[in-house]
């Protein structure tokens, strides 16, 4: 694990310092609605651990990289975007890492998008 910034936002809300608008969470894990929403269902999950990056994640920690996959899948289910047999109607997941990609949160999250027609490619 990363050293956690002070002011990580995300670390903030973990520790309960913030109230985000919790839709699922587990031991290691937490999902909430983003605050911008661009789509019908826009929730965030994160590792309820300071890691900055998925790829930071990923080689710090390869099974709580795997929590994360099945939080947001069953964020995804949950919000009616999947059932247990399928990908019916679908969503996006999006992991912004860098200044490129426009990631502004410095501690790793899953958007979990859908509801609405996703467009190829990306803006
Ligand atoms: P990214 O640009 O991939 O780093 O995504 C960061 C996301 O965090 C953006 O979609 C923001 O809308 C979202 N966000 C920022 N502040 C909050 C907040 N207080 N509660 C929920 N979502 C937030
Ligand atoms: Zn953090």
């Amino acid at each position: 694990m990363t050293e956690a910034p002070e002011d990580c936002l995300f670390c903030r809300m973990v520790a309960g310092e913030i109230s985000p608008d919790v839709v699922r969470e587990t031991d290691r894990t937490l999902a909430f609605r983003d605050i911008n929403p661009q789509a019908p269902t826009h929730v965030l999950v994160v590792p309820k651990e300071h890691h900055a990056t998925l790829g930071a994640l990923a080689a710090a920690d390869p099974g709580l990289t795997a929590e994360l996959a099945a939080a947001a899948h069953a964020v995804a289910v949950q919000e009616g975007l999947a059932t247990p047999e399928g990908p019916e109607p679908g969503y996006r997941l999006v992991a912004n890492s860098g200044p490129q990609a426009g990631q502004t949160v410095h501690h790793v999250h899953l958007h979990v998008l859908g509801g609405r027609d996703l467009r190829w490619p990306p803006g």
